[in-house]
C-alpha cells in the first residue's frame, strides 16, 4: 500500500466537503482578552475571539496568575509523577477538596483533562461493574462515547433529553440488573439543557446511577458556580458529577465528584488514571483559584448573562438567524459545511472576528453552524463589530452563492 497517497486521499476528500479544519494560530494576551494576536504569513494582527470555551476570562484573572506564579517558584514545573508514584502533590490533594465542597460530594478525583475524566471513569464503573448496561443520551460527548464503548458493556441510546424514552429503554432490562444512565447538563453545541430531575425520577425508579457531564456549566451556573445540578438542588441526586477545569475555570484538568467509595474505587482500577503523569502543581493551584473565586462572586457570571442577552437582541435587530437556547451559547446557523467555513474566513480575514466554524461530525450535517459564546470581558463596541461583521459576511455570502 503506498501509505502517503492514502493519508492525502483522505484529506483531499475532507477538503472537497468543506471539512477540512485549519487552525488559526493564535497568541493569546493577558489582560487583553478576548484579543488575541494572529499568526500568518502575512504577519501578525489582532483579532477578537467569539468562541472560546474561557467562558469568563478566569484565564486571566489576577488571582488566577498570581497562584500559578506562586506555585510554580514554589513548586517547580512539573508533578513529578503518576499520583501513585511520587506525583500527589499537596495542590492535588487541595483541589480534589474544593471540588468535592463545590459540588457538595463526599469526594473527588482528578484527571489530565475532561476528556480523560469522561473516557476513564466511564470505561471503568461500566466495565468493572458485572453486568452493567450504559443507557446514554444520544448526543453525549465524543468523550463519553468513547468510554463507554471501550467498556465492553452493553449500551442503550435514549432519544436526546427524553425521560420517557429513556423509561421505555429501562423498562426492556431485567430489575435487578445494573444501570448507569449517562448524560449531559448543557450541551455545546444546541445549548439547551437536560431535564435533570426528570432524568433522575426515572433513573430512581429502575435503581440505576446517574453520571452527569457538566463541563459547559461548571463555574457558570448555580449560586457557587457548581453546575446546573447545583441551581437546580439535585447535585445530591447524581451518583457522579463530571467536570473540566479547562473552561469555565481557564485552566486544564478534568475531574469526577461523588462518593468516597465510588471515588475511591475509580481512583484503584481507572487506568486513565493510574498511569498517567498528575497535572503540574501550578495548574492544579490555578484551577483552585479560579473555583474559588468563582465560588464567591456570581459578578462574572451576571455579566456574562447581560452580554448574552445584548448579542441575541441585537442578532434579532440585525436579522441573523440563531437557535434560541437557555444557556450562554448563541449557535448561528449556517447549514452549508463550505458556506460556513467561507463566513469565517471572511470574519477573520476581513474583519479580525474569530469564530470557528462548526461543521459534521461534530454537528449534524444541514446544520453547520457557528457558535459564538460571549464572554463578560465582551464590551458594547465588540458585539456591535460582530453584528456589523456578520451582516456584511452573510450578504457576500448570500452574493456568491446568488452568483
Ligand atoms: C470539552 C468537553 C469535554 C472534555 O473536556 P476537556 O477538559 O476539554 O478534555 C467533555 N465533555 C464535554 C461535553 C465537552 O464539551
Amino acid at each position: 500500500m503506498n501509505y502517503e497517497s492514502f493519508f492525502s486521499g483522505q484529506l483531499d476528500g475532507l477538503r472537497r466537503e468543506g471539512r477540512y479544519r485549519v487552525f488559526a494560530e493564535l497568541e493569546r494576551c493577558q489582560g487583553r482578552f478576548p484579543t488575541a494576536l494572529r499568526h500568518t504569513d502575512e504577519g501578525v494582527h489582532e483579532v477578537t475571539v467569539w468562541c472560546s470555551n474561557d467562558y469568563l476570562g478566569m484565564g486571566q484573572h489576577p488571582d488566577v496568575i498570581a497562584a500559578m506564579h506562586e506555585a510554580l517558584d514554589r513548586c517547580g514545573a512539573g508533578a513529578g509523577g503518576t499520583r501513585n508514584i511520587s506525583g500527589t502533590n499537596h495542590a492535588h490533594v487541595q483541589l480534589e477538596r474544593e471540588l468535592a465542597a463545590l459540588h457538595a460530594k463526599e469526594a473527588a478525583l482528578l484527571f489530565t483533562s475532561g476528556y480523560v475524566s469522561n473516557w476513564a471513569a466511564l470505561s471503568t464503573l461500566a466495565s468493572r461493574i458485572p453486568g452493567c448496561v450504559v443507557l446514554s443520551d444520544a448526543l453525549n460527548h465524543a468523550s463519553m462515547i468513547e468510554g463507554i464503548r471501550h467498556s465492553g458493556a452493553d449500551r442503550m441510546i435514549f432519544a436526546h433529553n427524553d425521560p420517557a424514552d429513556l423509561d421505555r429503554k429501562l423498562r426492556t432490562l431485567e430489575p435487578g440488573r445494573p444501570k448507569l444512565v449517562a448524560f449531559e447538563s448543557v450541551y455545546s453545541m444546541d445549548g439547551d439543557i437536560a431535564p435533570i430531575a426528570e432524568i433522575c425520577d426515572v433513573a430512581e425508579a429502575h435503581g440505576a446511577m446517574t453520571y452527569l457531564d457538566e463541563v459547559h456549566a461548571v463555574g457558570l451556573y448555580g449560586p457557587q458556580g457548581g453546575g446546573i445540578a447545583e441551581r437546580e438542588g439535585l447535585g445530591h441526586r447524581l451518583t457522579v458529577i463530571e467536570g473540566t477545569l479547562g473552561k469555565a475555570f481557564g485552566v486544564m484538568g478534568g475531574y469526577i465528584a461523588g462518593s468516597h467509595a465510588m471515588c475511591d474505587f475509580v481512583r484503584s482500577f481507572a487506568s486513565g488514571f493510574i498511569f498517567s503523569t498528575a497535572i503540574p502543581p501550578a495548574v492544579a493551584a490555578g484551577a483552585l483559584a479560579a473555583i474559588r473565586h468563582l465560588r464567591a462572586s456570581s459578578a462574572e457570571r451576571e455579566r456574562q448573562r447581560d452580554r448574552v442577552a445584548r448579542v441575541r437582541r441585537r442578532l434579532d435587530e440585525a436579522g441573523i438567524p440563531h437557535i434560541e437556547n437557555p444557556s450562554h451559547i448563541v449557535p448561528v446557523i449556517v447549514g452549508d459545511a463550505k458556506r460556513c467555513k467561507r463566513m469565517s474566513d471572511l470574519l477573520l480575514d476581513q474583519h479580525g472576528i474569530y469564530v470557528q466554524p462548526i461543521n459534521y461530525p461534530t454537528v449534524p450535517r444541514g446544520t453547520e453552524r457557528l457558535r459564538i459564546t460571549p464572554s463578560p470581558l465582551h464590551s458594547d463596541e465588540d458585539i456591535e463589530h460582530l453584528i456589523h461583521a456578520l451582516r456584511d459576511v452573510w450578504a457576500s455570502v448570500s452574493l456568491e452563492r446568488a452568483a
